[in-house]
């Protein structure tokens, strides 16, 4: 499309049929007044995912943050001794800033071009209708899954653990905003998982607005700080889809260093026996609580940390000898 910029060619531009605002959503005229605004697709595109990810990452950590600092919700924390200070939060926070904007932004500029070059929908309104987004949003889940769950397990191997992915594994008890506290690298390799299946499925069908690749890749942030959470209410999402991953799933994955490579679903790992050392662990624990059914809370928690020694002690030995040797680092790990 031909566009010079100015801002009342802006609506004519891209908008040349656009009379009737009212046949219009209210998020469609927003839509619309800030492609206008902005003047300029690449830019109006650019710097709203780069603005959406932002708000929608701290935002979703904020409420994290305050779960911590509250004594009450201890409960329902899976590693319940480890409590993220304030100082490791804020060093958190600068390394997640860091990869933002050394590596997003900088690349964030490509999206737009890319999107049309594949026939993404992006300026235009309407939206296409829930019945078309919602089985399109499920299978960019589902290929980010299988996607993270392979490069995840290269990722545990000697020369890319060391130099990569070591950083996100600082945490042994991860917490919201620990979600994205990785290598640079890391965050484009991993993130390659949210944006190719857009790609990839807009290349073949030609048919995809990029609002609906946004409200998955919100539904995937969500998803991501949830994970790392450290925290497994009655009411988490895996309580209700058992197949669904959840902050128990993953905070295994960071204190035992092994098992549980994928992000939103358990099917994977059930299927390539990578959750066997997770699973073991949770027959342990179910076990011992059974067999505590008198004991008293104290000596209950003092059991659970008990195993979760047990399971971290074998995921540091593990650990050491994925970047020592450069094998796969959940091939090793023994925590029986
Ligand atoms: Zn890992
Ligand atoms: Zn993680």
């Amino acid at each position: 499309m031909a566009f010079n910029g100015t801002v009342p060619n802006a609506l004519n531009e891209l908008y040349p049929g656009l009379t009737d605002f009212s046949s219009l959503n209210w998020f469609e005229q927003q839509w619309v007044a800030w492609y206008v605004w902005i003047g300029n697709p690449i830019i109006a595109t650019g710097l709203m995912s780069f603005l959406m990810h932002e708000i929608v990452y701290f935002g979703r950590s904020i409420p994290w943050i305050i779960i911590d600092a509250i004594p009450y919700f201890r409960q329902w924390k899976l590693q319940p001794n480890k409590i993220p200070t304030a100082a490791e939060q804020w060093a958190c926070t600068k390394q997640v800033l860091f990869s933002h904007f050394t590596i997003e932004l900088p690349l964030i500029w490509l999206f737009h071009p890319t999107a049309e070059k594949l026939n993404m929908k992006t300026y235009h309104v309407p939206f296409p209708d829930l019945k078309t987004m919602a089985p399109q949003i499920f299978f960019f889940f589902f290929f980010e899954d299988f996607f993270h769950f392979v490069a995840h397990q290269a990722l545990h191997t000697g020369i890319l653990y060391k130099h990569i992915h070591k950083i996100h594994h600082k945490y042994s008890a991860p917490f919201g905003l620990a979600a994205e506290y990785a290598h640079p690298a890391e965050v484009f390799i991993l993130g390659a998982g949210t944006i190719l299946g857009p790609l990839i499925y807009c290349f073949f069908t030609a048919n995809l607005h990029i609002i609906t690749v946004y409200i998955c890749i919100v539904l995937r942030l969500f998803q991501a700080i949830d994970a790392h959470s450290g925290y497994d209410f009655p009411w988490s999402l895996h309580n209700i889809l058992p197949f669904w991953s959840g902050a128990e799933h993953h905070d295994f994955h960071h204190m035992a260093f092994t098992n549980n490579f994928s992000t939103s679903f358990r099917w994977w790992d059930r299927i390539f026996g990578t959750d066997d050392k997770y699973r073991a662990y949770r027959a342990r624990v179910d076990a011992a609580k059974k067999a505590m059914k008198n004991a008293t809370k104290e000596q209950r928690v003092a059991m659970e940390q008990k195993l979760m020694e047990e399971v971290e002690a074998e995921g540091v030995k593990a650990e050491a000898e994925a970047e020592a040797r450069g094998i796969m680092g959940g091939s090793k790990a023994k925590v029986q």
